[in-house]
């Protein structure tokens, strides 16, 4: 079977459980694909280690006590800590560094059956929207190695749109999943947050960062989601105390009569005209299975880019705190005491993105100026989370764009951070308000770049974002376009 790299991993699972192929040869497929390290996309490959559990997963199919997803590739974004691989979550603070444990979700997608490729290269500590931030070198885009592959799990969605991995795991704190997918051609899901739990996933920003996958089509995503997701109440509190769900067991409901709400901020000016064609094309392919667009208001759209830019740095620069060389990582050679090696070791590991984020949120949350900023984009926030409950009482589903452009080229918006911030816009409101929310492909633009449409759903309702997705991909082939030479 010489195309196995393009299979989803719903065909890849059925394959392994009629034993049409085994999960060694499945393996030894994607780790052929990933030699030379194509587009920058991994950080830790070790064949042995992916090997043993693609043995590990035969012996099973054999016995009969697979899991559902048994000898289905995965690939992890580096934010997840593994015990088998590395884990620097793009950093150099962390070079080398080996858990001792692996994280909730990565265990999870294991005891389903998934064996793991290796990790995935993403913005440091997942701070960015174009994994230029990796101390490790940019992802090249698949379908233009001159673009950016979105971020911050940019090496994630670089390595399904390039047939690496059928799946990777992503984490979105205010986009990270949905915006890389828009920028590759996949299709990736934040759940609502506290649905995955955040053990064993470095700390960015903990009251935002949420787990989630990025495939091919929605339904492979249904089938990870299912697989990663649930209670674990004693290790991340945070956790929502819910039963697992079957995401996949509603995928073909009808969409007649679905609401589907259409922000009029999110189609402004700033919205390139080529996504914005490719968004309403999708819109309308909605009509045609039964669904009803209603026009909606989040009337505190702009100011989710301050608030989430004050946010996200306050609680970054209180959990990078415990990265200061005494036990993770890089610690500097020459200090003269405590304090300065504590000061070298900070000032060589972490790059400037990252500094700039600790000041800011040290800043931010400092006496005098909490008031001024913490406290009142808090407030904000919780305005912003209303408003989506208002608008959820006229429909079921807010669509719009993932981000105003296409990926941008390299270099574009260098020294410039301001401008990758703006480009978060639509992504951050769902994330503000913990609602679940995914990118699904809806078209290129007019660079022949892929344009994702985004689908916000209210909390707990990812199967119904699946659903709609799903119909949308049974109706529409986006999600099966792919990069030449893939
Ligand atoms: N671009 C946003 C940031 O830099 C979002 C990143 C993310 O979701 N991890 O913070």
């Amino acid at each position: 079977m010489s195309d196995l790299h393009n299979l989803s991993v719903k065909a890849l699972a059925s394959l392994l459980q009629t034993k049409e192929v085994s999960a060694v040869e499945v393996a030894t497929r994607f780790l052929a694909r990933m030699g030379g390290n194509p587009h920058n996309a991994f950080l830790d490959i070790d064949s042995e280690v992916t090997l043993a559990q693609a043995r590990a997963s035969d012996t099973k199919l054999a016995d009969g006590t697979a899991g559902p997803l048994e000898g289905v590739p995965v690939a992890h974004k580096d934010v997840f800590v593994t015990r088998d691989f590395t884990t620097t979550a793009g950093s150099k603070i962390l070079s080398g560094y080996r858990s001792p444990f692996d994280a909730t979700v990565v265990q999870r997608l294991r005891t389903a059956g998934m064996v793991s490729l290796g990790k995935l290269n993403c913005d440091e500590f997942a701070m960015g929207s174009a994994n230029e931030n990796s101390a490790y070198g940019p992802v090249q885009n698949p379908w233009d190695s001159a673009r950016v592959p979105g971020g911050s799990s940019g090496g994630s969605a670089a390595a399904v749109a390039a047939g690496l991995a059928p799946a990777a795991t992503g984490t979105d704190t205010g986009g990270s999943i949905r915006q890389p997918a828009s920028f590759c051609g996949i299709t990736g899901i934040k759940p609502t947050y506290g649905r995955a739990s955040r053990y064993g996933m470095i700390a960015y920003a903990s009251s935002l960062d949420q787990a989630g996958p990025m495939a091919r089509s929605a339904e492979d995503c249904a089938l990870l989601l299912s697989a990663m997701c649930g209670a674990d109440l004693d290790r991340d509190s945070t956790s929502l105390d819910m039963p697992t769900e079957d995401f996949a067991a509603s995928l073909n409901n009808s969409l007649e009569g679905l609401r589907i709400g259409i922000p009029k901020e999110f189609f402004g000016e700033g919205l390139a005209a080529d996504v914005r064609a490719a968004v309403d094309s999708a819109l309308r392919e909605y009509e045609k299975l039964g669904a009803k667009l209603v026009p909606i208001s989040l009337p505190r759209t702009e100011l989710s880019i301050p608030v989430y830019y004050i946010i996200a740095p306050a609680e970054a620069s209180s959990n990078l705190s415990r990265f200061d060389g005494v036990k993770f990582g890089h610690r500097a050679k020459d200090y003269t005491d405590l304090v300065d090696m504590y000061k070298k070791t900070r000032a060589e590991g972490f790059g400037n993105e990252v500094k700039r984020r600790i000041m800011t949120g040290a800043y931010v949350l400092s006496h005098g100026y909490y008031d001024a900023y913490y406290l009142q984009a808090q407030k904000i926030r919780r305005m912003i989370a209303d408003d989506f409950q208002n608008a959820f009482k006229e429909c079921d589903v807010i669509a719009g764009p993932v981000a105003p452009s296409v990926a941008w080229k390299f270099g574009e918006n260098a020294n410039d951070p301001v401008a990758d911030y703006l480009a978060d816009i639509f992504t951050l409101p769902a994330s503000l308000a913990g609602l679940p929310g995914m990118s699904v492909p809806a078209g290129f633009g007019a660079q022949g770049m892929p344009v994702g449409l985004q689908l916000i759903g209210n909390y707990f309702k990812e199967a119904q974002l699946l659903n709609a997705a799903h119909r949308l991909q049974q109706a529409t082939d986006f999600h099966l376009q792919k990069p030449v030479g893939v």
